[in-house]
């Protein structure tokens, strides 16, 4: 793909570049397209379907009634109030502590669990997550996939162990920020879909080297299991900004006081300091970066105009997270030099160009 080939969506700003997106004759993105199809669900019956679910869940009668994988952020917040309060059920809260946490993410669960939670913290070995880290970050540009594939695979494996069949994730990022849109009339979905979704296909080509044995427990992709893993967004008219405020009602949850690195939002995403190469890496691979990601989100709930959107993108999207930069050279073991060479060596160079140090866009949003 090079510039004369991206395609912006005509609705918000999402790329072309992002994967497995899908575009209608109209330009609209598929997360645009699910934007109106939403106003027209009928929420109510999909609330129903999840009524059911949980009556059929409540009587196995087992201790715990379904998993909840945790941050302390707006959207697990709202996911675990909800399965408790309103449909009555009796969730574990599990959690996955991030290499390099924010004293806002350590603030933001403490707070979360006073509101009478159960939390489980699974911690894998530190040392062995590192390396997992840098391999992805210098083989494939992602920075915690460690920690990102331990999110599904060891709470999963937890979930197995105590017998409980059900792990409900907040949002589907594919079909509410742009990708495959195979969950968007289905609730459940599976390790298949995890590996080739979440992971990004990526799963035995970054694991290949490492030879995990207790780590199993972490780290393995159990495909035969009849376990699952669900969206709290099919049953739900979800909206983020929504969630934030809910979150800072009943939770007390905190913000940043200045806007994150590279967008214009403090609320979201604030527990660990890799989330910003993270996105500043999406920024390389894929033209878009953080600011985009949010600025879509506002256009799509109506929040802002898409003219607002690319003022905020252009001052925004290619900022590098100087902030934390000290952090990721200690948390990798790596110099500058390095870690520079990692980001050039993902840098599209058919969309961004490189001057002073910097990448930049090569295209311009209208
Ligand atoms: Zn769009």
């Amino acid at each position: 793909m090079s510039t004369s080939n991206l395609k912006v969506c005509k609705s918000c700003l999402m790329l072309s570049t992002r994967p497995r997106i899908t575009f209608d004759s109209k330009g609209y993105c598929n997360a645009c397209q699910w934007m109106l199809k939403k106003k027209k669900i009928n929420w109510k019956k999909r609330e129903n379907e999840w009524n059911k679910i949980a009556n059929d869940i409540r009587s196995k009668k087992n201790n715990f009634d379904i998993i909840v994988p945790v941050s302390g952020g707006k959207d697990s917040c709202y996911v675990a109030y909800n399965l408790k309060h309103k449909y009555k059920l009796n969730p574990l809260c599990v959690t996955v502590n991030p290499p390099l946490q924010t004293s806002i993410g350590v603030k933001n669960l403490e707070n979360f669990i006073k509101k009478g939670f159960n939390l489980v913290s699974l911690d894998p070995d530190p040392v062995l997550m590192q390396k997992i880290n840098k391999k992805g970050l210098t083989t494939h540009g992602q920075p915690y996939y460690g920690w990102l594939t331990a999110v599904l695979a060891a709470i999963f494996n937890f979930a197995n162990k105590l017998g409980i069949d059900l792990i409900m994730y907040g949002e589907d990022g594919e079909v509410e920020y742009g990708g495959e849109i195979s969950t968007q009339n289905k609730f459940l979905f599976d390790n298949k879909y995890v590996e080739r979704i979440y992971l990004s296909n990526q799963y035995k080509s970054i694991f290949n080297k490492f030879n995990l044995k207790s780590e199993k427990f972490f780290y393995e992709l159990n495909l035969s299991k009849k376990l699952y893993y669900s969206h709290y967004s099919y049953f739900d008219n979800w909206d983020p900004y929504k969630n934030y405020l809910f979150a800072k009602d009943k939770f007390d949850l905190k913000e940043n006081k200045k806007s994150n690195p590279a967008t214009f939002t403090n609320f979201a995403q604030n527990d660990q300091k890799l989330y910003c190469l993270h996105t500043y890496l999406m920024f390389l691979k894929f033209g878009f970066g953080r600011a985009t990601q949010d600025a879509c989100i506002e256009v799509r709930r109506g929040a802002m105009s898409r003219d607002q959107a690319i003022s905020l993108v252009n001052l925004y999207d290619h900022e590098v997270p100087k902030i934390f930069l000290k952090d990721y050279l200690s948390y990798y073991n790596l110099d500058l030099k390095n870690l520079r060479k990692i980001f050039d060596k993902f840098a599209n160079k058919k969309i961004l160009q490189k001057k002073n140090n910097y990448w930049n866009k090569k295209f311009k949003l209208v």
